[in-house]
């Protein structure tokens, strides 16, 4: 079998460079919360290829349904041949989505096709056509994605004329100084200076930014937004392709803050690692558009249905809820207390599992250690764990793992984080051991 460096000087030759890899490692097996690359060295995962294996990697269950699945048929397009494996996970999620309302679910296969799916549902809706969308929220990487996400380099840059009539709003961020008046601030002078809110269709929003560097948006702001939402004539848009399928110890994180969006994306942790995604909405709104105006070949595809369901049994069965309480717990004590020594952690954040550390030079919230940060993400990967970067400014270190790891492997992960912090911002000694 070829090694790291081979594949990847292969890749580098066969594949774009706008694809980028964080570690220049190849995948070989994975099983719940390990992973194995070619050379046959063992990894931690607290990435989850990107929160989408919540339930872990081939967890036995859903390796079961869809092997069960590819007895029986892959494909036939639910337009086409419908199946009983689609309409039973709508009912499902339609019975979990936050709110009184009767709700409807479609599927589709990436984030970005949700989120896509989502504007033109609420246009068609609403027959209006601008929309609200947050400064540091990612939204995808299809065109009316890149519109709606804030963050120009490297998503947008290079890639316009964007979407037109998107606004982006402040998303509050305490550690920076943005508060939810400010953020509402602007809404209001977005809405004297740039747009009739009657030409609004939708506000997006991240419950809590992902790649933008995990904050969680202030409850009140969810509820203040619901409110000009229904004053207005707007709908509320809940993103929940990171933050959902039990991450922040909820099913959805919106849930934190009382609220009942109009719809929901998701994606991610649905089908634990098979291509699946979807809105769910008030069934008065998803009914809008007419027969054919959405859809697409494989979205809701039968492997992805079955797995799908098969997510939702694990995570019944396993607590996973309750188990992300207790992750989040676990993680923000433990950096807390690495906080105290590594005076560039600047900030420990978490909501459920979903749980980050922002890193500064000098201590200051002003001075964003991007180098650091990469050079972290690196350490950690030799020392054998899996961790992601985000953030605006690229100084934030995410930490997603499968919501079905065992106590020991999260400890061993963590002990290996502290190893690499070590190695990159500390003593460079070896640091005791913490259990
Ligand atoms: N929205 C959010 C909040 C996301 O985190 C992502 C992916 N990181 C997307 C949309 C896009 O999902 P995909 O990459 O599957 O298109």
């Amino acid at each position: 079998m070829s090694s790291n460096a081979e594949l990847h000087a292969r890749r580098q030759q066969a594949v774009p460079r706008g694809v980028s890899n964080s570690l220049p490692v190849y995948a070989a097996r994975a099983a719940n919360a390990e992973l194995w690359d070619v050379e046959g060295r063992r990894y931690i995962d607290f990435a989850s290829g990107i929160s989408v294996l919540n339930t872990g990697h081939l967890h036995p269950k859903v390796k079961q349904a869809v092997a069960q699945q590819l007895e029986k048929f892959t494909h036939t397009c639910f337009q086409v041949t419908p199946y009983e494996s689609y309409v039973a996970l709508a009912e499902a999620l339609n019975a979990l989505a936050p709110g009184k309302t009767p709700k409807k679910t479609i599927f589709l296969t990436t984030g970005a096709e949700a989120v896509e799916n989502a504007i033109k549902i609420a246009r068609y809706h609403t027959k209006r056509s601008a929309v609200l969308s947050f400064a540091g929220g990612f939204h995808g990487r299809t065109l009316a994605c890149i519109s709606l996400t804030g963050k120009v380099a490297a998503y947008k840059a290079g890639f316009g004329p964007m979407l037109p009539e998107v606004y982006h709003l402040p998303y509050p961020m305490p550690y920076h100084g943005v508060t939810v008046e400010q953020a509402l601030a602007s809404l209001e002078q977005l809405f004297r200076a740039d747009v009739d809110p009657a030409r609004v269709a939708a506000i997006i929003i991240e419950p809590v930014l992902g790649e933008g560097g995990f904050y969680a948006a202030p409850p009140e702001l969810l509820r203040r937004l619901r409110s000009l939402c229904d004053s207005h004539g707007m709908l509320l848009i809940a993103d929940e392709i990171q933050t959902g399928f039990g991450r922040t110890g909820r099913m959805f994180a919106i849930e934190h803050a009382g609220v009942e969006p109009d719809l929901i994306t998701f994606a991610k942790s649905v089908a634990g690692g098979v291509p699946l995604s979807g809105v769910i909405g008030k069934s008065e709104i998803m009914d809008s558009p007419t027969p054919g105006g959405l859809g697409g070949t494989y979205a809701g595809s039968p492997l992805a249905c079955a797995a799908g369901l098969a997510v939702l049994e694990v995570m019944r069965e396993e607590q996973l809820l309750s188990r992300a309480q207790e992750i989040g717990r676990f993680m923000s004590s433990r950096l807390k207390g690495l906080q105290v020594r590594f005076p560039c952690i600047g900030e420990v954040r978490a909501l459920g599992a979903m749980v980050a550390v922002e890193l500064v030079k000098n201590g200051r919230a002003d001075a964003p250690d991007a180098d650091l940060t990469k050079a972290l993400v690196q350490a950690a990967g030799r020392h054998g764990l899996i961790i992601l970067s985000c953030g605006v400014y690229g100084n934030v270190i995410r930490f997603l793992a499968p919501l079905t790891i065992g106590e020991a492997l999260l400890k061993e992960g963590f002990r290996l984080f502290e190893l690499a912090l070590d190695e990159v911002a500390g003593s460079g000694l070896k640091v005791k051991a913490a259990g």
